[in-house]
């Protein structure tokens, strides 16, 4: 049977740990050849390329910050010198630095926010100028597919997170804008908001009993994500299975923002 993504290529950033390693994966096992961007963690990328190639795909990986522009201009290059074109680009790669609004440095603001909301806009805008290099192909009926890593902190306030939130906000009015903007050229962009996935960047969250059970009590699923729960969502959002969704946030929350504190309630 014909794979989803057959004769397709994606590049993915930060694909060396939770959500971007398992959506690589996902998309790997989906037929994609797929360029893995890291930005410390060489190791966990070049397994996840051996994995991907002993089973008989196509993979490597490419070293960026996504918050410089020259490195990644070079990720994109690399990429397109490895494979070719690039098909389906997946803006993952971000971080949290909590603290309470008035401790906040602004070390810590800028951070966030050059990684998270400038690091998708050049993520994005290099994704674009590839799509239109390279040009229509029968792989699929897009020109290109953009899926932005968003969260449900798009739309859910989040005190004591006021960088990570801001930042998911701007992602998701630079996502629909960009979406406008695109879609005339048959390129596709969407969002996935994930709720709560279980990966290191909220370990605290989840890594004790206590902290579970709290958790648990915001997501009526009553269960926490897996990064395959993000997987198999971006294989779909990145198919032509999905063609005529464009400018849209899927939210990948287990009911997270169906406002759980009103159940009962009401
Ligand atoms: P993670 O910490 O496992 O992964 C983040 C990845 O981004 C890492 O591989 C890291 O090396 C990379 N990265 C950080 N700064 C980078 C930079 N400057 N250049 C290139 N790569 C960089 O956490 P995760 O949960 O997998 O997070 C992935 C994305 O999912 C993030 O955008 C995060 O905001 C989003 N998200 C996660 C959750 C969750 O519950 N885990 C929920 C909502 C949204």
């Amino acid at each position: 049977m014909e794979k989803l993504l057959a004769n397709q290529v994606a590049l993915i950033t930060g694909a060396s740990s939770g959500i971007g390693y398992g959506v690589a994966k996902a998309l790997a096992n989906a037929g994609a050849a797929v360029a893995l961007n890291y930005h410390s963690h060489a190791e966990s990328a070049e397994r996840l390329a051996s994995e991907i190639e002993n089973a008989g795909g196509s993979a490597f990986a490419v070293q960026a910050d996504v918050a410089d522009p020259d490195q990644v201009a070079n990720m994109f290059d690399a990429s397109r010198a490895r494979f070719g074109g690039i098909d389906i680009v997946i803006a993952n790669a971000g971080l949290q630095k909590d603290s309470a609004f008035a401790e906040m440095t602004l070390d810590d603001w800028n951070l966030v926010l050059s990684t998270n909301l400038t690091g998708q806009f050049l993520t994005c805008q290099a994704a674009v100028k590839e799509f239109r290099r390279r040009g229509q192909t029968p792989a699929s009926k897009a020109l290109g597919k953009i899926i932005c890593i968003s969260s449900v902190h798009e739309l859910i306030p989040w005190s004591g997170h006021v960088n990570y939130a801001a930042s998911k906000g701007g992602i998701r009015m630079l996502m629909q804008s960009l979406a406008q903007e695109v879609a005339p050229e048959c390129i596709r962009v969407n969002s996935i908001a994930p709720g709560a996935i279980r990966t290191p960047i909220n370990k605290d969250a989840w890594d004790t009993q206590e902290a579970l059970d709290k958790l648990l009590q915001l997501i009526p699923y009553g269960r926490v994500g897996d990064v395959d729960d993000i997987g198999k969502a971006a294989v779909w959002l990145a198919s032509d299975e999905s063609d005529y969704v464009v400018g849209t946030t899927l939210f990948v929350d287990g009911g997270m923002t169906l406002y759980p504190g009103f159940a009962g309630n009401g």
